[in-house]
């Protein structure tokens, strides 16, 4: 953790958001990543994800079962769900939302955004199925043999 937290006070110096998170298996660290919005211009470059990413190229596989990550600060519903997606097995934070609130640096609204209905979030998530267009997950089964 205390090289999580290292590396988001670098990215500070790097004029980048303060977060960093490191990336173990069975004690080895497999991965290390600080966030790169500032330099990439991408919305998604998020500490934890950077990591997975480079842990998924690392493993040669898109499962990380049995890893564990040391982010600097309480993962975003994004990167919580990636680390569902991959099997990452815990996560550990040192930072919590309601530290980052005054700095902008909090994603408790979205959590409360997601912990709401899908009919209630403010983002609409709607069902659009144009004619004709059925039987995409069908064709994927078949084509998988
Ligand atoms: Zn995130």
């Amino acid at each position: 953790m205390r090289e999580a937290i290292a590396l988001a006070r670098a990215n500070i110096d790097a004029g980048g958001r303060p977060f960093g998170a490191v990336l173990v298996r069975d004690g080895e660290v497999i991965a290390r990543a600080v966030n790169r919005i500032h330099e990439t211009g991408d919305p998604t470059a998020h500490a934890e994800l950077l990591a997975i990413r480079e842990a998924a190229r690392a493993l040669g596989s898109p499962r990380l079962d049995g890893c564990v990550i040391y982010a600097s600060g309480h993962p975003c519903p994004m990167c919580l769900a990636a680390m569902h997606l991959c099997g990452i097995e815990a996560v550990y934070y040192a930072y919590s939302n309601e530290e980052g609130e005054p700095y902008g640096l909090s994603t408790a609204a979205v959590y409360a955004q997601m912990a709401r209905p899908p009919q209630q979030q403010s983002l609409p998530v709607r069902i659009l199925m144009p004619d004709g267009e059925a039987g995409l997950y069908e064709a994927w089964q078949h084509g998988r043999g």
